[in-house]
């Protein structure tokens, strides 16, 4: 996909689905094998070949650190290939995970090349807003607290990656500034796809966001209006290119967070399989999504208004971007 805000081709992988955790709000299907080794040079392939001068990928799961060395093969042959093929683009890595794999090692082997972290994380009490399913066991908040001290400690560019629930609004700005406060550089809010939001809700969500973003700037803390909120909006159908374990390639977060919500999202916004096509035929598939997404829900009365309501968040909240970048002016720094 091309985003937008930022003019980068971006492939986000998913890596695998296994994770060591299984979160009570989880909704992503476990049953497939990992990526094999041709599909992730695949991806790779796919960002490098595309047009654009500056391209990404995006390692996401599951959790994609229980396949550190398959995710970083792929760094290392995207980085090959760049060099040799393409020497005038730029290529970025980045890895959304769940932070319970963030040793030393892995943090060496990430910062030697270049990937920057999301560290997904949805209020300051954890185990509070992302229960687990089995009776009685707690959300492993030590080994969590332990890597985003490590992550400070050893000042890596990091960014706090927090999904926001229309009843969490309330708590977005202490939680950001827990963040902030213990040291994260960086924040970055996405509002929970997949429910109803009223519109008083998502008013108070970018009202919070613009709180947290006047604070930090009042600390003389310097926080990326871009990074703040996401481009690719509506996140429901997001022009952007989420390839799945098995090869087919769909809209932003179809797969990772609505395949068991809208299930019906499955089949309006898959795009393609990518180990046969290329960026630009995947996206070709892209357009009309908005209205393909609505009518893959008429009869379903929850359905149609979740995502309408998704959609009318996306509007909203790229409006909030863009006011927050004009009232810093610049949009590089808040
Ligand atoms: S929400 Fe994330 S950390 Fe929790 S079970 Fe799902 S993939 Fe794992």
């Amino acid at each position: 996909m091309r985003d937008p805000a930022r003019g980068t081709e971006t492939v986000a992988l998913l890596v695998t689905r296994a994770c060591q955790l299984d979160c009570v709000y989880c909704r992503f299907r476990r049953y497939k094998p990992a990526m094999d080794e041709a599909l992730l040079r695949r991806c790779a392939d796919l960002a490098l070949e595309a047009e654009s001068p500056e391209c990404a990928l995006v390692f996401l799961g599951g959790e994609p650190l229980l396949r550190l060395d398959q995710v970083l093969e792929t760094m290392d042959y995207a980085s090959a290939r760049r060099a040799a093929e393409f020497p005038g683009k730029t290529l970025a890595f980045s890895v959304t995970t769940n932070g319970l794999l963030l040793d030393d090692a892995a943090l060496d082997a990430l910062g030697e090349r270049g990937a920057s972290i999301q560290l997904s994380l949805d209020g300051s009490r954890q185990e509070a807003q992302r229960p687990l399913k089995a009776a009685g066991k707690a959300y492993p908040s030590a080994a969590l607290d332990a890597a985003f001290a490590r992550l400070v400690r050893r000042k890596i560019p990091f960014a706090v990656h927090s999904v926001v629930s229309p009843e969490g609004v309330g708590s977005l700005f202490e939680d950001a500034l827990d963040y902030l406060e213990r040291g994260a550089p960086q924040v970055h809010f996405q509002y929970r796809v997949g429910v109803e939001w009223p519109r008083e809700a998502g008013l108070a969500y970018a009202r919070e966001i613009a709180r947290v973003a006047e604070e930090a700037r009042r600390r003389g803390l310097a926080l990326s209006a871009k990074e703040l909120m996401d481009s690719n909006e509506p996140a429901i159908v997001s022009p952007s290119v989420t390839v799945d374990v098995d090869g087919l390639a769909y809209l932003g977060c179809t797969v990772p967070a609505m395949e068991e919500i809208l299930p019906a999202l499955k089949t309006s916004n898959l795009l393609g399989d990518a180990r046969r096509l290329g960026l630009r035929e995947l996206m070709a598939a892209a357009a009309g999504a908005e209205a393909r997404a609505l009518d893959a829900h008429r009869g379903d009365a929850r359905g149609e208004r979740i995502v309408r309501s998704n959609i009318e968040m996306g509007r909203l909240c790229l409006e909030a971007e863009a006011a927050l970048r004009r009232r810093f002016s610049s949009g590089a720094a808040v």
